[in-house]
């Protein structure tokens, strides 16, 4: 109830104490704290990054192209710094323009996975809500027909459409990273009850296996964890065959237990100065989130 009362007030605490609070889900403001953090991870943990500029829902060309600069500048910094068997980078299609015109956004997407193939580096699109699900697909499904190979999507369990979608994009092989959904969506296009939401991950994974695809088992939560253990054993895969995404901050004792178990994992790794919209999710999924608003608002700490 408290949690429910924090969330609702969420906008009108000050953004420093937000800053302050949500520094841990954030590399830092420049594409080298990011790619320090990745060197971090991969040293001390062994784990694997996805690195992602902060920024969404743009409302300006000029806007998208910044971003798509920042992008590209992930992708060099990757190859000098001898990363690509490391790091990937993931794009949100609204903060290269898909909200204002979708031939413009394909084409600032295509230039990214150009220049991801010809590095040799792996580009994630990310999911953002469903007015753009269909728009992200089919930039998905062109680039994939163009012959961009080192491109994957997301989908995401709370959608009632999921399972088609897997189900039309299965000619492509796609690689998949599989997380709930972080948008607020209706009860008409989303499952919105937490057992519903964990059972149609739980059929989604067992489907994207049994297709042969790889999948980025993206989730925090001990019994979707706990379910891909067992279904990766019980389908005798290899640990190259798929792996586990965690964000970075979120549960690290249990992305550590992942990695000593032998599994594979990839961090999400977002940096930059546009970091209110991101912050504000991972806070309101947080459940100390209350906790951790009313000590520093009470405090100043
Ligand atoms: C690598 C990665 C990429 C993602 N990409 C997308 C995307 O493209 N599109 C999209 O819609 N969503 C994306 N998401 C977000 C995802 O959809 C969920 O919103 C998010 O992962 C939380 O869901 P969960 O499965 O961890 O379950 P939850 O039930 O939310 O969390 C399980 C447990 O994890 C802990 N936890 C979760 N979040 C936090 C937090 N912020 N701080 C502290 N503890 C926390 C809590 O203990 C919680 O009980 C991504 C997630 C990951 C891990």
């Amino acid at each position: 109830m408290f949690n429910k009362l924090i969330v609702a007030c969420l906008p009108l605490v000050p953004r420093p104490i937000i800053r302050k609070i949500s520094s841990r889900y954030i590399a830092g403001d420049h594409l080298a704290d990011a790619i320090d953090i990745t060197r971090q991870l991969h040293a001390g943990e062994g784990a694997r990054s996805t690195i992602d500029v902060l920024g969404e829902f743009v409302d300006s060309e000029d806007r998208a192209l910044t971003e798509k600069a920042a992008s590209l500048a992930v992708l060099d910094a990757i190859a000098a710094g001898e990363l690509h068997h490391v790091a990937g980078l993931s794009v949100k299609p609204t903060s290269l323009g898909l909200g204002l015109d979708e031939e413009f956004a394909h084409a600032n997407i295509q230039e990214l996975a150009q220049k991801a193939r010809d590095l040799g580096i792996f580009m994630r699109i990310d999911m953002e809500n469903t007015p753009y699900t269909d728009a992200t697909l089919k930039v998905y499904r062109r680039l994939r027909e163009d012959g961009y190979d080192r491109v994957g999507i997301v989908l995401q369990a709370m959608l009632r459409r999921t399972e088609q979608d897997l189900r039309d994009h299965l000619e492509y092989q796609p690689s998949i990273r599989l997380c709930k959904g972080i948008y607020k969506e209706s009860r008409e296009v989303a499952w919105t009850g937490r057992e519903e939401i964990r059972d149609n991950f739980k059929r989604l994974l067992r489907l994207i296996l049994e297709s042969g695809l790889y999948c980025g088992i993206a989730t925090h939560d001990d019994p979707l964890v706990d379910d891909a253990r067992q279904v990766v054993a019980a389908h005798g895969l290899g640990a190259d065959d798929y792996e586990f995404q965690m964000l970075l901050g979120v549960r690290e004792p249990v992305r550590r237990q992942i990695l000593a178990e032998g599994h594979n994992l990839r961090v999400y790794v977002p940096f930059g100065e546009d970091w209110y919209g991101y912050s504000s999710r991972r806070l309101k999924e947080n459940p100390a989130m209350a906790g951790m608003i009313a000590k520093a608002v009470l405090l100043g700490q």
